[in-house]
């Protein structure tokens, strides 16, 4: 009685969902085999039952392996939404100056503080990040790279910091 199936076959197509199917699947063939294992299991000799039960076993592992996939990928999703979230409610606040966008001063919400973000990352991958001191006229973006004639701006003055 050789039963069994593939991990891999069992894989699922799509990579944009996080992967349930895959460990369901591999438990219910598990639970299967053993239910019909016990059904004959006085008729197997011990070694035919040992090697069956190995290999129960060692689909059993396949399900915990692709469950902790199936929860470091839902781990991942949520940091993202996370992520998106957090800038969505930033970009609400962002400051205007010319080509640039600034996070807004502490002390007043309609001027812009430090470094702006870039243009590059936010129009091309939606992504918030700030640019960073270059030289006394230029920002460089830390993940894009690309360097900008761009200004600092101070907390507006008369602010408590
Ligand atoms: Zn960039």
């Amino acid at each position: 009685m050789t039963t069994f199936w593939s991990f891999a076959a069992y894989k699922s197509e799509r990579t944009d969902l996080v992967d349930f199917a895959t460990p369901i699947a591999i438990a219910k063939q598990a639970l299967d085999a053993l239910q019909s294992l016990r059904k004959i299991e006085k008729a197997l000799d011990q070694a035919t039952l040992k090697a069956e039960l190995a290999e129960v076993t060692s689909k059993m592992a396949d399900v915990r392996m692709a469950l902790l996939e199936a929860r470091e990928e839902a781990g991942a999703k949520d940091a993202e939404i996370a992520r998106l979230l957090k800038e969505f409610e930033a970009r609400a606040d962002l400051v205007t100056v010319g080509q640039f966008k600034y996070y807004p001063a502490a002390s007043d919400r309609s001027k812009p503080f430090g470094f702006p973000i870039c243009p590059r990352c936010e129009q091309i991958e939606g992504r918030i990040v700030l640019l960073r001191e270059a030289d006394l006229r230029h920002a460089t973006c830390p993940h894009c790279k690309t360097t900008y004639r761009a200004w600092y701006y101070n907390e507006p003055a008369g602010s408590p910091a």
